[in-house]
């Protein structure tokens, strides 16, 4: 999708501060971190929202959740914790069409989000 912020960055067009990459994801610093470590896990394949996930996307997804657990090890978060979030359309503030995967983390984190 050209006119996709994070497909852009799979294509190497703007680079982001890359964290963990495999052939299938892509992990990045969010530019606007809302906790001491916030980083958001991309599949390479562009997939609107988690509504839009099919049959055929189980394993890239499964592969996403692997990499969160290594890239939250990497980041030394593994015994304090760490939250994931993927927000999906309006209600949950969607800003990028590219479904996402938040991992934050590095501070106690409020429940329930706002
Ligand atoms: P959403 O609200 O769609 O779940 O989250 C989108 C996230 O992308 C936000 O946390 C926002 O800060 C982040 N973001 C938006 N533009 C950029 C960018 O150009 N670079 C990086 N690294 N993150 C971005
Ligand atoms: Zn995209």
């Amino acid at each position: 999708m050209s006119d996709c912020l994070f497909c852009k960055m799979v294509a190497g067009e703007i680079t982001p501060e890359v964290v963990y990459e495999t052939d299938l994801v892509l992990a990045f610093r969010d530019i606007n971190p809302r906790a001491p470590t916030h980083i958001l896990l991309i599949p390479k394949k562009h997939i609107p929202t988690l509504a839009d996930m099919t049959d055929e996307d189980t394993q890239l997804m499964g592969e996403l959740m692997q990499a969160a657990k290594t890239v939250a090890e990497k980041e030394d978060l593994a015994d304090s914790g760490y939250r994931t979030v993927f927000n999906c359309k309006q209600d949950a503030g969607q800003e990028v069409y590219h479904i996402h995967m938040h991992l934050l983390g590095g501070r106690r984190l409020q429940w329930p989000p706002g």
